[in-house]
């Protein structure tokens, strides 16, 4: 018996795959093999992952209070691809010689510590689930991602990507598809997957934005800067400031995404354009943040955080839908008088959705 009725996983991989089609048509072997070894084992893991769930979600549920400290195992899968891998450092030890080793342990501690300390949740699933990561996965690997029970980590060809664990954000991105998945559990196609690729842009933000003491305004409001290859000319992966700039490269083409509705792209390709249009919502959520000022985690990341976690908004919400919820949450959190929703209000204007 399972108590996730309707709780569908998402293989949510960092680099999407409309970067690795276009990398794996590259004349140049050095880039197109790498990317197509990646394309392959993707959809091999994708499909395992409708096998596995079953399994995984049926687990038995903790019996005591959730800790306040992570639990946290570092595995190294030694560039091969079984998982977990050997186990290199376990919760509470000391950092060892190895720099992704170390990062990965600190970036899912800064996952924690964001939900647990500014939202008081505990974990992924709100109740201490442990947290594990294998890294040097696969020869070559472009990619990173969370498989519903641990976050895989690549260390890139090289040439395009370098190591995944170099941006925090990318880690928290990853797991706060975890987090979706047990609360909003949003559909991953269409609007209601760009909404739940933009929560995953908007809390991995927070997480760097938290570990590093940052206000909004301080923020890069970078996705995944520091895991481009230095000869690629782009400064990350999104860019919630300036959907639309974050790269611009011979080989890796121009970022796609919108930054308003006038530019709302419509596609089959990339699940309806998940990776596309979230720019749409992440906009939105840096214009509320910077309008109100300070640490964008205690005022606009509360509200969005509320909001998904709510229970009002539904797995097929449109942008609209999960608008109309964050102006009713910034009005319950900060009052009518405030001016919170004003704020947040005036963000969906700037970005072309309408609250209904
Ligand atoms: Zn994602």
């Amino acid at each position: 018996m399972t108590t996730h009725g309707g709780f569908e996983p998402v293989f949510c991989t960092v680099v999407p795959p409309h970067v690795l089609d276009r990398l794996a048509r590259n004349d140049d072997p050095a880039l197109s093999g790498p990317a197509r070894r990646t394309l392959v084992r993707d959809s091999e893991l994708r499909a395992r992952r409708r096998v596995t769930t079953e399994f995984s979600l049926a687990a038995a549920p903790a019996v005591k209070a959730p800790s306040d400290q992570p639990l946290r195992t570092i595995y190294d899968a030694g560039h091969g691809t079984e998982l977990p891998g050997t186990e290199v450092r376990a919760e509470g030890r000391d950092p060892g010689q190895d720099a992704t080793v170390n990062r990965a342990y600190s970036g899912l501690g800064a996952t924690f510590d964001l939900f647990l300390k500014a939202y008081r949740r505990h974990s992924i699933d709100g109740d201490g689930l442990p947290l594990d990561a294998t890294v040097h996965y696969d020869e070559g690997y472009n990619n990173a991602f969370w498989n519903g029970e641990q976050m895989v980590f690549g260390d890139g060809d090289g040439e395009i990507f370098v190591d995944f664990t170099n941006s925090i954000d990318v880690i928290g991105h990853e797991l706060t598809h975890g987090v979706t998945q047990y609360t909003a559990n949003l559909t991953y196609y269409g609007q209601p997957g760009a909404l739940n690729e933009s929560m995953s842009d908007v809390f991995g933000a927070l997480i760097k934005q938290y570990s590093l003491g940052q206000t909004a305004a301080e923020a890069d409001w970078l996705i995944g800067a520091g895991i481009l290859a230095p000869d690629v000319t782009g400064t990350a992966l999104r860019s919630m400031k300036a959907p639309g700039t974050a790269y611009d490269d011979d080989v890796l083409g121009k970022d796609p995404q919108p930054a308003t509705m006038d530019d709302y792209v419509r596609t089959g390709r990339d699940n309806g354009g998940v990776h596309i249009n979230s720019g749409i919502p992440n906009h939105a959520f840096y214009l509320a943040a910077t309008a109100l000022g300070g640490y964008a985690w205690e005022k606009a990341g509360l509200i969005w955080y509320d909001v998904l976690t709510g229970g009002e908004l539904s797995p097929k919400a449109f942008f609209t839908d999960f608008a109309g919820l964050t102006v009713k949450a910034a009005r319950e959190r900060f009052g009518d008088g405030g001016d919170e929703f004003q704020a947040v209000e005036k963000a969906w204007e700037q970005v072309g959705v309408r609250i209904l």
